[in-house]
């Protein structure tokens, strides 16, 4: 068997990046920066008021309170055109660039206006209430680095600093195949003796779009060499990354490794993990074709340690690697000390600690657990027993919305 590491190592190493592209804010979100970048301006541009009240001189207000001359109002997106001097001051909105002469803004709660005047009740220092031109972002500064996958914020970022089309490397296409002869689609009205319905291919495209890859479906092919043949050449004139499930495990109808043996090149390796042991890995022209096993959890923890890192790795981020968080195990469990296993578990914070629990029965076919699931507990190889109260590493793979209004708020309607 083949340590994960090594089996890991191998496939990163044979990960080219895709191209590079100029892509709008809009279609960049999941990508990731091809380059650094640098701001091409101050963030702000100027300084400006953080608070809707009236620009002052703060030394004017040092024995408040204090009467001052109102020279002007300056809502946000227009531009003062009086300087403040000794004695006056600016009404002035959030966002509104400083009058020059002012370096405070009093806020209007400590303000009463007495017709062409303002009372300032309290004493401002100078910056009080105000946003320095380059605060958040000094022009010409690094603002991503190379490698960074964008999120929400990085996308607001890059739009404040004006990089409205950022370098990043493009997103994936990824095709989706699944392999065998007992495989119907979900929406197949009936099922026929010995044939069960296609939990891959949903389960394997939306973990390809969750990562950021644009998915091609390619349906469904039997045990058939012929028709997996034209399946994976198109597969693999398409896509960027070609990913079957099935085929693979040790029986004579796994095709997968054969056909791929004759079109391009594949190794097959057995894995020192559970599940997913069986793993395919192999080209086709230049793209990876990922030979999945064949239950779907099993399909999902390979892909989980090798498809996502190596998708992440084409698409050029630095970080591959899910987070993985401490635990404390609710109970005993037996694992097989010559595999890192990866354990179906649910993770509840008590307050202190990630509480885990498996999240029902742990053969490759269940489903419902793998639902249920929350995280893989990750049990290292070497450890044959962990007892309850036992640290265990938690990779989340799932984090939803855990927390209701009722908990939350004390609401409910
Ligand atoms: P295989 O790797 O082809 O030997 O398949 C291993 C097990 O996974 C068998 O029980 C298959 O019926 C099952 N299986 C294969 N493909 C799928 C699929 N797409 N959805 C659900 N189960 C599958
Ligand atoms: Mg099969």
């Amino acid at each position: 068997m083949k340590p994960l590491a090594d089996a890991q190592r191998h496939v990163l190493a044979a990960m080219a990046p895709l191209p590079t592209v100029a892509v709008p804010l809009a279609e960049a979100l999941g990508l990731c920066t091809a380059a650094p970048v640098t701001a091409a301006h101050d963030v702000p541009p100027f300084a400006n008021s953080a608070m809707d009240g009236f620009a002052v001189r703060a030394s004017d207000t040092a024995d408040a309170p204090v009467r001052l001359d109102v020279l002007e109002d300056v809502p946000a997106g227009s531009v003062p055109t009086l300087p403040v001097g000794p004695g006056r001051a600016t009404r002035i909105m959030t966002g509104a660039p400083m009058p020059d002469g002012a370096d405070a803004v009093v806020i209007v709660e400590e303000t009463t206006s007495e017709g062409s005047t303002v009372r300032v009740g309290a004493p401002v220092a100078p910056g009080d209430s105000v946003r320095a031109a380059g605060s958040d972002v000094a022009a010409g500064a690094t603002v991503l680095e190379a490698g960074v996958r964008l999120g929400p914020a990085h996308l607001g970022l890059l739009a404040a600093v004006g990089a409205s089309a950022p370098m990043v490397r493009r997103r994936p296409v990824v095709a989706v195949l699944s392999t065998g002869d007992e495989v119907r689609p979900a929406d197949a009205p009936a099922l026929e003796p010995g044939a069960i319905r296609d939990a891959n291919r949903p389960l394997l495209g939306a973990l390809a779009a969750g990562v950021g890859a644009g998915v091609l479906d390619l349906g469904i092919v039997g045990d058939d060499a012929a028709a997996l043949r034209s399946a994976l050449e198109r597969a693999a004139g398409e896509a960027d990354v070609v990913l079957t499930s099935g085929g693979v495990s040790m029986g004579d109808y796994d095709l997968v490794k054969q056909v791929l043996g004759e079109l391009g090149s594949v190794e097959f390796w057995r894995v020192a993990m559970q599940p997913a042991k069986p793993f395919a890995f192999g080209f086709l022209g230049g793209t990876p074709l990922f030979g999945l096993p064949g239950n779907p959890v099993s399909a999902m923890v390979s892909f989980e340690q090798f498809v996502r890192p190596a998708l992440l790795r084409r698409m050029g981020a630095r970080r591959l690697f899910r987070p993985r968080v401490p635990g404390v195990l609710e109970h005993a469990v037996e694992t097989d000390p010559a595999k890192t296993v990866f354990l179906r578990a649910s993770a509840r914070h008590d307050g202190s600690a990630w509480r885990v629990a498996l999240s029902g029965g742990q053969s490759s076919h269940v489903l419902g657990a793998l639902a249920a699931a929350d995280a893989f507990a990750v049990v290292p190889v070497g450890t044959a027993r962990l007892e309850a109260g036992d640290p265990v590493m938690l990779e989340m793979f799932h984090w939803p919305e855990s927390r209701t209004a009722e908990e939350v708020l004390g609401w409910t309607d």
